[in-house]
């Protein structure tokens, strides 16, 4: 199966890294990271750091996790924090999920802490629909079918209430919590903003999700629920 995960930042993915972990072993999933921003806001603690560096440092440790699961990453090189909705955006994002011909598309939550994250997921949501519409000419031909969508969970606090659970052990919740730590910048960004590491973060998060099913962790979505962009519950592992 073939996989691409939209996402606005570079680390946003670790919301359903666990899954795409399991898709790639049990399935031999293939999986393009599209990122819609550069990540150039990135390295907040900081304003002495130029923007183009962060970006740079962003690309590279997005480009890490990547390999780390075999796949493939674009950014679509928006800048952090302003991501608009723009011909040239649709056509890039049309683009890049034409290529990566996906049977399965991770992506945001509609309604989420961050202006870039909404905005994804509502462009990912249409661009989906429009890489079948052969009169939107990009590159790559038209897809032959719509690509189903799961939203990842935001975590509390903006009415995410996740149907589809994926279950993981141990072992994989290291392997995770080992590609996690690829992205360097972010570990610092959230040491000084919350005094622990994001891999510590996630883990945590993971392990109460699964103690809703008295399971060592748990990542949960949502399905897109626009006509033709329905995911079956098989997509998941
Ligand atoms: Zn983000």
């Amino acid at each position: 199966m073939r996989i691409a995960c939209v996402f606005a930042h570079q680390d946003d993915e670790k919301a359903c890294l666990a899954t795409l972990l399991r898709l790639r072993a049990e399935r031999g999933a293939e999986i393009a990271f599209i990122a819609t921003t550069n990540g150039d806001k990135g390295m907040s603690w900081d304003p002495s750091i130029p923007l183009a560096e962060a970006a740079v440092v962003r690309e590279r440790e997005m480009s890490a996790v990547a390999a780390a699961l075999g796949g493939s990453y674009v950014c679509l090189g928006e800048p952090d924090q302003f991501l608009f909705d723009a011909p040239r955006v649709r056509l890039a994002l049309i683009e890049a999920l034409r290529a990566a011909a996906p049977d399965l598309i991770f992506t945001h939550n509609p309604a989420e802490y961050s202006v870039d994250h909404d905005a994804t997921a509502r462009l990912t949501t249409h661009a989906a629909l429009m890489t079948t519409i052969a009169s939107v000419e990009t590159n790559s031909p038209a897809l032959a079918r719509v690509p189903a969508i799961f939203h990842c969970d935001p975590g509390p606090g903006h009415g995410f209430d996740g149907t589809h659970f994926v279950t993981f052990d141990e072992a994989v919740a290291d392997k995770k919590a080992r590609i996690v730590r690829l992205h360097d910048s972010q570990m610092a960004v959230m040491r000084e903003l919350r005094g622990v590491d994001y891999a510590d973060l996630q883990r945590d998060a993971d392990r109460q999700t699964g103690a809703r099913l008295v399971q060592p962790y748990a990542e949960v979505f949502r399905p897109c629920l626009m006509e033709r962009r329905i995911p079956t519950a098989s997509l998941l592992p």
